[in-house]
């Protein structure tokens, strides 16, 4: 009851019950332009859905209650369990309905990049469930490398019925599964791999190995089975680590807690320990870093996607906000500086949606057949390091700047009612994980040294040739400054300096002329340090309008 001291207003509302879909103009045109006979009512549908206020009740309650670990029981035995809220399998069962898992490996041309697309869409309702959706997407090209194991686990990987049981893999309506690579003394190096995998015989999964060892980071270990890295005679090899064994016997994995993230919360992710733990081998012995980094260039995908997902998020926040509050008399989204901070906000929101839906496309034309010249190839191995570095270094920086829109309310996360709040601390992860920045500026170095690979950045940009100088000049330089580099000092340069080229390639096909035109006037002349810079005589109105959520629904 009121207690008559003062009255709320200048609040705005909730960004609730919004077509998530509908209203995002910039991916409705990136996803035409990259497939245009897309299914736009199974958009229509999504959208909606992760819009509505019961996925985000969802997403608010499986980050508050973050899993638990069960690692004995009463009586002393090992369990080894995660509890979830059942607001996390609420999530992941509408992930797998919707196919955002291992489902376009066996669809028709286009499904990688509809996939890419429900990918963002479902970012923006909630991020870190997609943890496990990720890895079961990314894991076919690598897994299929043991045929009989593929065999037996492609459908389960492709079900859209997610199955949350504890069971063996033949019980399951649906199953997922998650990668090992990291131990404590390191990540970006994985050859400094300790634990050892010991020859055990062959059965009909191939050849059988014992793994004893650790794991640091070893995410969703609730997955069904896991690609691990371990140390055979040969070397470091990929391997086929199933939680429970096909005779039924629960495999000799240990989880000894559950990390304390900064974000994330709705992932668990664990560390372990394997003591002479049954895996298969996968692919050749002592090949495991090529063989599991098959998969880990799809996740690396995904953290570019899910980075765009994010960055939409938070501009519609910033947009939904400030079009609601005033301050001096008109409503912030009036405010001239205020228009400059949002307008830029979606040029870099845009450019992000529109170079990782390029690389899906890149993903789907290579693996469908659709690639006689080998450019979607060539495009694919240059594009991950280039989206994954250069989108998920922008994610935290702006979703700061977002979070500064919304003013205090913006820092206040109020029991998990408070998104934005989520979403700033969700955005470094994406940046860290699958290879951190520098990884990825040293991998695009290593993907320059193929052949054709200029050529193939050259055609890619030529649709945008003569369409602004700066952006003529920028690309003569960055082809100069590709031939002959070699200094690893100068990669994230280089990596910065091609996407966004890419990038304004990109809008001048399928975004607005203002979106183009502020884009080349302000990321290639001079240092975009900060955002609200764009050069006056911009049309920002333009550029917003265009954005915002409301203009849309
Ligand atoms: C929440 C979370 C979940 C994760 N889940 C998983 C998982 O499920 N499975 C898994 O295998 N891993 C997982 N990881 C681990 C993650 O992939 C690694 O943390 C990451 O690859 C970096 O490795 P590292 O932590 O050992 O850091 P390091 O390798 O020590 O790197 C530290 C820094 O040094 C930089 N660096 C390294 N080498 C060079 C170089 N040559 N030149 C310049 N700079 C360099 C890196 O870019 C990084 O910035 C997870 C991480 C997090 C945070």
């Amino acid at each position: 009851m009121s207690r008559g001291t003062h009255a709320v207003f200048n609040q705005s509302t909730p960004f609730v019950d919004i077509n998530l879909f509908t209203a995002n103009r910039a991916l409705a045109d990136a996803l035409r332009f990259n497939h245009a006979g897309f299914d736009a009512a199974r958009f229509a549908k999504l959208g909606a859905e992760m819009g509505s206020a019961e996925m985000q009740r969802h997403a608010r309650l499986a980050n508050a209650f973050a899993p638990q670990l069960r690692s004995h029981d009463r009586y002393g035995h090992r369990v080894d369990q995660v509890e979830f809220h059942p607001s996390y399998h609420a999530l992941l069962a509408a992930a797998l309905r919707h196919r955002l898992h291992g489902a376009p490996w066996s669809a028709a041309a286009g499904a990688h990049v509809e996939r890419a697309a429900a990918f963002m869409l479902f970012t923006e309702c909630e991020p870190s469930v997609l943890c496990p959706v990720s890895m079961s997407y990314a894991v076919t090209p690598a897994l299929r490398a043991n045929a009989a194991i593929y065999a037996e686990w492609a459908a389960g990987l492709a079900s859209d019925r997610y199955d949350q049981r504890f069971l063996p893999f033949q019980e399951k309506t649906g199953l997922t599964m998650g990668m090992g690579m990291t131990e404590k003394q390191g990540g970006s190096d994985v050859r400094a791999n300790t634990s050892r995998a010991d020859f055990d015989g062959e059965d009909a999964w191939g050849r059988r190995y014992r793994i004893t060892g650790h794991k640091w980071f070893f995410s969703a270990p609730m997955c069904d089975a896991f690609l691990v890295l371990a140390q055979t005679p040969a070397g470091l090899s990929c391997l086929f680590l199933p939680r429970i064994l096909p005779d039924g016997t629960v495999n000799a994995l240990a989880i000894q807690r559950l990390k304390h993230k900064v974000g994330n919360h709705a992932n668990a992710s664990s560390e372990v320990e394997f003591d002479a733990a049954c895996a298969w081998l996968v692919g050749d012995e002592g090949r495991g870093v090529p063989q599991i980094l098959a998969m880990g260039a799809l996740t690396r995908l995904d953290c570019a996607l899910g980075t765009a997902g994010l960055m939409r998020h938070a501009l519609s926040l910033a947009l939904h906000h400030t079009g609601q509050r005033q301050a001096f008399g008109r409503r912030l989204a009036e405010q001239p500086m205020m228009k400059n901070v949002l307008a830029d906000l979606a040029l870099e929101s845009e450019a992000a949606t529109a170079l990782a839906l390029r690389l899906a496309r890149a993903v789907d034309r290579s693996e469908n057949g659709q690639d006689a010249s080998g450019h979607e190839a060539r495009l694919r191995r240059l594009l991950t390091p280039i989206a994954k570095f250069w989108i998920c270094k922008r994610g935290s920086h702006f979703a700061q700047e977002a979070m500064e829109c919304l003013g205090g309310n913006g820092y206040v996360e109020e029991q998990g009612e408070g998104v934005m709040a989520r979403i700033y601390r969700e955005m470094p992860l994406n940046s860290i994980w699958e290879g951190a920045g520098n990884i990825m500026a040293l991998d695009l170095l290593r993907a320059l040294r193929a052949p054709e690979m200029a050529g193939a950045l050259e055609h890619e940009v030529a649709p945008a040739r003569h369409a602004h100088a700066v952006l003529d000049r920028s690309l003569a330089a960055t082809l100069r400054a590709i031939d002959g580099l070699t200094e690893e000092a100068q990669a994230r340069r280089l990596a910065r300096d091609l996407a966004l080229l890419l990038q304004a390639a990109l809008l001048r096909q399928h975004a607005s002329d203002a979106v183009f035109d502020a884009f080349c006037a302000s990321r290639f002349e001079a240092a975009a340090d900060v955002f609200g810079l764009l050069p006056a005589g911009t049309d920002v109105d333009a550029i917003i309008t265009r954005a915002n959520p409301a203009q849309m629904v």
